[in-house]
């Protein structure tokens, strides 16, 4: 089929008749499908279940430094769940503080925290006329939200293949003192796939800000996530970078097994440098006696050691790889050479990012939900929900059935195909 801007109107609404028919009648088939979030489905979360096996009443709950891990005690984490998870994220175990069950958790008391305390001594941001933060877009809905709640003014910043516009960073964070972070997710970010390259990640260590207390958000989600064990995508340690850089207190890095072991259910860790550790430790002394150590346990013995979450890993992929792959290939059939849609190939992750032509990503959302297919909605990739181009749309393959799921991108297809012909059409009658 010959792309869509070289059809005449004629052609336009004899195809759209035709597609409308297959729209209906792919309504009847009464889909209930949801691809709006990223999460594990259920033969993902089988595959954890034997960790369930590994605590019981007679085992015995003593660590390796010999704490009764039933009872009060250890606010930054068991040393044997810091080293694995200081492995999984390539910190040294004493750069490392293992909270509870959610990394999105401690991002939000990090702000929370200089909020109302400041970072290292600066002031506190709620004493401030206005504070800042940059959010390379598109990304992930909850940073955003977590800024927002918080009234920090938030500043798009594009994405290119190798990671953020490098040049618009180091000029704000150099210019504005009011520009206090950046949320990052460095590898397989959601929702494009994207891994910055190592002049990006140098770059991010050398930056000048003009606050000292500007922090880099480095969200670490899915560095075990590859979903191609042959064409894994690296990245360099960027708390190692910021030291040689001579930045060291520049990034808080977060990580957690959340897509891992299961979700919610998790451990979840901080990672920086030794002043950054000293000035969080001073209020998670207050907040809490220690997180949950048993399941900090029960997560070192399953695993044992870092090659036993790699191996863990790929039966992850082996579930996800063949989602993404039928995903992949729909949209390729369907809408390969029709020139109204773009989208990204990633190597890991848990996403898809899509993009619609300008002004039809809302219009393909409803469209799908309507004939029973949730996606993320339209605008949730962006600051504010406002996507200036309406075109992005997350695409999240992991949860439905393998089987639904090609249904599923059908009718997304479908959707796009539709919407974008009656833009066509506004756009032949707008030029009448
Ligand atoms: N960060 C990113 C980039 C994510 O995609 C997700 C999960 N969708 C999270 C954090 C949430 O992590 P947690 O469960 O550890 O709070």
């Amino acid at each position: 089929m010959k792309p869509y801007k070289e059809m005449s109107r004629e052609e336009l609404l004899e195809l759209k008749d035709e597609l409308k028919k297959q729209y209906k009648m792919m309504r009847g088939l009464n889909l209930s499908l949801d691809m709006s979030r990223g999460k594990p489905c259920i033969e993902q979360l089988d595959i954890s279940m034997e960790m369930m096996d590994i605590l019981n009443s007679s085992s015995d709950l003593t660590c390796e430094d010999g704490m009764d891990c039933r009872n009060y005690g250890v606010l930054d984490g068991l040393p044997e769940a810091k080293k694995l998870i200081g492995d999984m994220i390539e910190v040294p175990a004493e750069n490392l503080i293992i909270y509870g069950n959610s990394s999105l958790n401690i991002m939000y008391d990090a702000i929370s925290r200089s909020m109302t305390h400041g970072v290292m001594g600066s002031t506190p941001w709620c004493c401030l006329d206005k504070v800042k933060f940059l959010c390379p877009v598109p990304g992930y809905d909850r940073h955003f939200a977590i800024t927002e709640y918080f009234g920090i003014e938030m500043i798009n910043i594009p994405m290119t293949d190798e990671g953020p516009d490098m040049d618009l960073v180091e000029k704000y964070v150099s210019e504005d003192e009011m520009v206090k972070g950046i949320w990052c997710v460095p590898k397989y970010s959601n929702p494009q796939g994207i891994t910055y390259s190592d002049r990006v990640v140098k770059r991010f260590a050398r930056l000048k800000p003009a606050a000292k207390d500007f922090r880099i958000y480095w969200d670490n989600a899915y560095s075990m996530h590859h979903l191609y064990e042959d064409e894994q995508e690296n990245i360099l340690e960027i708390l190692e970078e910021s030291k040689k850089a001579g930045n060291p207190d520049i990034v808080y890095k977060f990580s957690s097994t959340s897509k891992i072991s299961f979700p919610g259910s998790g451990v979840a860790a901080i990672a920086t440098s030794p002043n950054n550790l000293v000035d969080i430790k001073k209020q998670l002394a207050i907040q809490t006696i220690g997180h949950d150590k048993v399941n900090q346990l029960r997560h070192v013995r399953y695993y044992k050691d870092i090659n036993g979450i790699i191996a863990h890993m790929k039966k992850h992929a082996d579930i996800l790889r063949p989602k993404f792959e039928t995903v992949l290939e729909v949209l390729e059939t369907e809408l390969g050479g029709l020139e109204i849609a773009s989208w990204h190939k990633p190597k890991g992750g848990y996403f898809i990012s899509f993009d619609t032509l300008n002004g039809c990503a809302k219009e393909v959302v409803e469209r799908a939900q309507k004939a029973g297919v949730k996606l993320t909605s339209a605008g949730a990739t962006y600051p504010y929900g406002k996507d200036p181009n309406d075109s992005n749309i997350r695409i999240a393959p992991s949860f439905p059935p393998a089987k639904d799921l090609k249904t599923a991108m059908e009718l997304f297809t479908l959707c796009v195909k539709l919407a974008s012909i009656e833009r066509y059409l506004t756009m032949l009658e707008e030029k009448a």
